[in-house]
């Protein structure tokens, strides 16, 4: 079987770049130009709205609470309500607090899973970026709602979308909602890779999942799907020490290009064999033939420029391949 990653040693994550961009600014704004209209209505409502309302007020009558395990459940079970997918609860770890912002006084951190809608995600084009700022949005919509449902019961609590205090990744995997995947993000064992994550962190002392060997890590170990189809070659296939922790590693530096010019790329995520064990089985059998047709990166390359009008894919073809 595989092993719970050790973290002890964990040094605390940087953005991607300190103000949140995706890369130098000319590059960052040609990759926004591409937006399609409903994309840049959801980045405007999660800007303008619902940032600036994650931290929700506290009732100062506090709730008396007997059954913590109880309170748990129902707290996950309104998450759910809500439109999360999956909750788990992980213990804080101030380490995987982003360098740029100082952690709150919080000791828990609820996270959660949503799927992103597979077929759309698939076509790699513009209706995968507006799937991907759709759940963005939920997902902050759904934190903000839930901050302020703990509020009520008299505990602080506040949402983290990605330009929040904590990493999202490392605290879905302390919260038990998968494993860190060979490409770089969670997979959930039951949901699959086609997934966003959203935190809320809090003071109320919630019972804690805590990390699970799912065997996501032993699958990765021996799987080379997405090392072979990744375009840009930015997927190791070792294990390596970054800040502190043995894991899988993805260059991100080698990734942009391909990311700002693919619409997001995210061919990795759509090409793991665990969509097929989740939520999206049905669908992930057209990826699974694509992939076998295809046998690695050009020829999958090939098939997106046949099935997505408009994904420059050929110009990606000659210019980065
Ligand atoms: S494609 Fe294979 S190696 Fe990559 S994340 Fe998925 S299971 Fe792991
Ligand atoms: S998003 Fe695309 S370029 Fe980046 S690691 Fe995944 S497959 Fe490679």
């Amino acid at each position: 079987m595989g092993k719970i990653i050790d973290v002890v040693n964990a040094e605390r994550p940087t953005r991607y770049l300190q103000d949140g961009s995706m890369g130098p600014q000319d590059e960052s704004l040609a990759f926004r130009a591409q937006f399609p209209p409903a994309a840049n209505k959801y980045g405007w409502l999660q800007r303008e709205v619902l940032f600036p309302q994650r931290t929700a007020p506290v009732n100062p009558n506090k709730s008396e609470v007997t059954d913590w395990a109880a309170l748990t459940e129902h707290i996950k079970e309104y998450a759910k309500s809500l439109g999360a997918d999956d909750v788990g609860i992980a213990d804080m770890n101030e380490d995987f607090t982003f360098t740029d912002r100082d952690p709150l006084p919080h000791t828990r951190v609820i996270a959660f899973a949503m799927n992103m809608k597979y077929d759309s995600m698939a076509d790699i084009g513009q209706a995968s970026q507006t799937e991907v700022h759709r759940v963005y949005f939920k997902m902050l919509d759904v934190s903000v709602q839930l901050a302020r449902y703990i509020g009520g019961f008299g505990y602080q609590a506040t949402g983290h979308p990605n330009q929040g205090e904590y990493a999202h990744v490392p605290f879905a995997y302390l919260a038990g909602l998968g494993e860190l995947g060979k490409h770089g993000s969670l997979i959930s064992p039951t949901l699959g890779s086609s997934i966003r994550l959203g935190l809320v962190s809090t003071d109320m002392p919630l019972v804690v999942d805590g990390p699970k060997d799912y065997g996501i890590d032993d699958m990765c170990t021996r799987c080379t799907v997405c090392t072979r189809f990744c375009p840009a070659d930015a997927i190791s296939p070792e294990k390596k020490v970054i800040k502190g922790v043995e894991r899988f590693y993805v260059d991100t530096a080698a990734c942009r290009p391909l990311f700002q010019h693919l619409w997001g790329c995210k061919i990795c995520l759509m090409v793991c064999p665990f969509n097929g064990r989740g939520v999206f089985k049905e669908q992930y059998r057209v990826v699974a033939k694509d992939i076998a047709v295809a046998k690695e990166k050009h020829g999958y390359l090939k098939i997106l420029a046949k099935r997505t009008p408009g994904a420059d894919t050929n110009k990606i073809l000659s210019e980065y391949l």
